[in-house]
């Protein structure tokens, strides 16, 4: 590309061939369309006392522009949602990741942990986030809460909403070692499917949970999630269908009133704020969701136990 570039000190600017930039994840790739000159390019090109010194030739001069983005953020990211980013690129996924001794990574994604927390906690820090940008976008304080799926997320979400001052928890799972570990974590009922609708009926003058957090991602317990929270209340969907299926919007969702979150990863950087605090807290201890831990040589192992649904969260120890 050509561009103009003060080249060395002294006056004048040299048009020049130089590279495209490359974009760090950070940054974003403009084509420019018009640019400004002004009074500073001006001293730049003299090269007054001023600019002598302050420019570290050789630069591409120029600050006053507009242009096309053809390589970088967009609209969601800069009102606030950038959890829904399209352009979200996924350690492990759609880069590297951290089943490894080093990692690169955005600065921006970067989230300082507190000197007290472990690292044990802070490895967990993902699936904590989707279970606190699930509970904490509901109105939990005072809340009837039911939670379907009790994995590590819904177990989580058990101990958020406990901190969070929810005024019952019934957790509900296939699973009687996931109900176990839901229990510990402050479930006030703990309950297979099959006996849930009793369970929110007896303890909410049968009227229904004023919120559901939906964390099995099974389809019965979606139409369950509609069925047992009450009328004019939320259902906070985590859980990930594996296909599309059937909903009758009309009885489930329209007539009653009820107003339904889907949750996407975690709320940047309000998720993370709020994880420190409850931990700063004391009044969440994650620790227990902690079941296995292996080191990467055991990689098939981990598959093994959590695939065995023995397992509360597993980890890598690595360093
Ligand atoms: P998990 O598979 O470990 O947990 C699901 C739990 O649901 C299991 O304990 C299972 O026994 C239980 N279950 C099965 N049938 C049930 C039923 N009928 N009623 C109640 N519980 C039932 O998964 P996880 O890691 O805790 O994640 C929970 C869900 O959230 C998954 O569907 C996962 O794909 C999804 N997820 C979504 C996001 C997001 O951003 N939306 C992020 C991470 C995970
Ligand atoms: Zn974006």
């Amino acid at each position: 590309m050509k561009a103009l570039v003060k080249e060395a000190a002294g006056p004048g600017f040299v048009l020049k061939n130089v590279p495209v930039p490359t974009i760090r994840d950070d940054e974003v790739l403009i084509k420019v369309r018009r640019a400004g000159v002004c009074g500073t390019d001006v001293h730049i090109y003299e090269w007054d006392d001023w600019a002598r010194g302050r420019v570290k030739p050789p630069i591409v001069v120029g600050h006053e522009f507009a242009g096309d983005v053809v390589e970088g953020r967009c609209l969601l990211c800069r009102t606030g949602n950038a959890h829904v980013c399209p352009f979200t690129r996924i350690i492990g996924v759609d880069r590297d990741g951290c089943f490894a001794e080093y990692i690169a990574m955005p600065a921006v994604n970067v989230w300082h942990l507190d000197a007290n927390v472990s690292y044990d906690i802070g490895g967990i820090h993902d699936p904590m986030g989707n279970a606190f940008h699930t509970a904490l976008t509901a109105d939990i304080p005072g809340s009837t809460v039911l939670v379907t799926g009790c994995g590590p997320i819904g177990i989580f979400a058990v101990g958020i909403c406990k901190a969070a001052g929810a005024s019952r928890i019934i957790a509900s799972d296939v699973n009687d070692r996931r109900l176990a570990l839901a229990r510990s974590m402050g479930a006030h009922d703990v309950v297979h499917p099959g006996e849930a609708e009793a369970a929110v009926k007896a303890v909410t003058d049968g009227l229904g949970v004023d919120v559901v957090l939906e964390m099995s991602g099974v389809p019965s317990a979606i139409h369950q999630a509609f069925a047992l929270v009450r009328v004019g209340g939320r259902v906070q969907m985590l859980g990930i269908p594996a296909k599309p299926m059937e909903v009758n919007f009309a009885t489930e969702v329209i007539f009653k009133g009820i107003t339904i979150y889907g949750v996407v990863g975690r709320r940047m950087y309000d998720t993370w704020h709020q994880m420190t605090r409850f931990l700063r807290s004391g009044e969440f201890d994650p620790t227990p969701v902690i079941t296995h831990r292996f080191p990467l040589e055991q990689a098939d192992e981990a598959m093994h136990v959590i695939k065995s649904g023995e397992a509360g969260k597993v980890i890598f120890e690595i360093a």
